[in-house]
């Protein structure tokens, strides 16, 4: 980092997406805790745009890990972010930052006026390029931060059952087990579900903005929320009340439609609740029929892999 960085600012939060999820949350912890010992300083500091989600205060209870400062606002501050590049999804204030790298494993919507290290790969979390990362600079990692990263490619990658995770993620699953001492990485997988989906003390609303992203296309916004379960009979009955303050949600901040994504990670498919100006065309970009708003998908896991981009060439055009 060079010399007027320094004295232009302090500090660098590192800092995920809005609505933050577990892979946000650790790649933030983890990629400032490399870059700190990369080079030999504290001027690195984790972030996150909102309060955590359930499975991200199991993981940082469980191993014992700082949840890091909420940031209202990056205005005027240097930032890193991780695990997201769209302004969309990105901090408030976000437009009167500098931006000094980004590090992610989504598909690029991204320009800046100044040249800046950008590093993407499509693998699947973000922590699974930061592992890479302190690998190829031989840097230490403690036992709690591989545990961190650990539990935040088993979230992203569905216990490794997502179609989005590869065989880097797998053979860097194992490898970060190891390191973690966690002998059996999916006992840990389903554990962060259950913590995930012990939703009975969650309202609606907190359900949909549990993991829930902006795409800001051109018949109009769209908000999808995912929620990941091992038991779907959490769910069972609350369709209704999700519905609902889906319509609320869609009113009170002009979106053109809502869709919350639960996926049963066990049957390995996702119910799809929607709300939209044209249902039609959600049902024909995804292949499904909805009844009541709602329909089941076999084999539908992953909204960046398997929604996002068929919503896309639908609504996009
Ligand atoms: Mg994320
Ligand atoms: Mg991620
Ligand atoms: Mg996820």
């Amino acid at each position: 980092m060079s010399y007027e960085l320094r004295v232009m600012s302090n500090k660098i939060y590192v800092i995920g997406h809005k609505t933050p999820d577990l892979d946000s949350v650790a790649a933030a912890i983890s990629y400032a805790n490399y870059k700190n010992k990369l080079e030999n300083t504290d001027v690195y500091m984790p972030a996150v745009t909102g309060e955590i989600n359930l499975a991200t205060k199991f993981v940082l209870d469980k191993f014992n890990i700082d949840k890091p400062k909420i940031l209202e606002s990056v205005s005027g501050q240097s930032v890193i972010l991780v695990d997201h590049n769209e302004f969309s999804q990105a901090v408030n204030g976000i437009e009167k930052a500098k931006i000094i790298e980004v590090l992610d494993h989504h598909k690029m919507d991204f320009s800046y006026a100044d040249p800046i290290d950008i590093l993407v790969r499509a693998w699947g979390s973000s922590n699974t390029i930061i592992y890479h990362l302190y690998k190829a600079h031989n840097i230490k990692i403690e036992k709690d931060m591989a545990a961190l990263m650990l539990s935040a490619v088993l979230d992203d990658t569905i216990i490794a059952k997502s179609p989005t995770c590869t065989p880097i993620d797998k053979e860097y699953i194992a490898e970060l087990a190891r390191l973690a001492g966690v002998e059996d990485w999916q006992a840990l997988g389903i554990e962060i579900f259950k913590a995930k989906s012990n939703i009975k003390d969650s309202s609606a609303l907190e359900i949909i903005k549990s993991d829930y992203k902006d795409y800001d296309l051109r018949a109009g916004k769209f908000g999808i929320g995912q929620v990941e379960t091992v038991d779907m009979g959490d769910f069972k009955g609350r369709e209704a009340e999700l519905l609902e303050e889906m319509k609320k949600l869609k009113e009170s901040d002009s979106y053109y439609a809502v869709i919350l994504l639960i996926t049963d990670i066990l049957k390995q498919g996702s119910t799809v609740l929607t709300v939209s100006d044209e249902p039609e065309r959600v049902e024909k970009a995804l292949e499904i029929k909805f009844d009541n708003n709602q329909a089941y998908k076999e084999g539908l896991m992953s909204r960046k892999k398997q929604v996002a981009p068929v919503i896309t060439e639908e609504f996009d055009k």
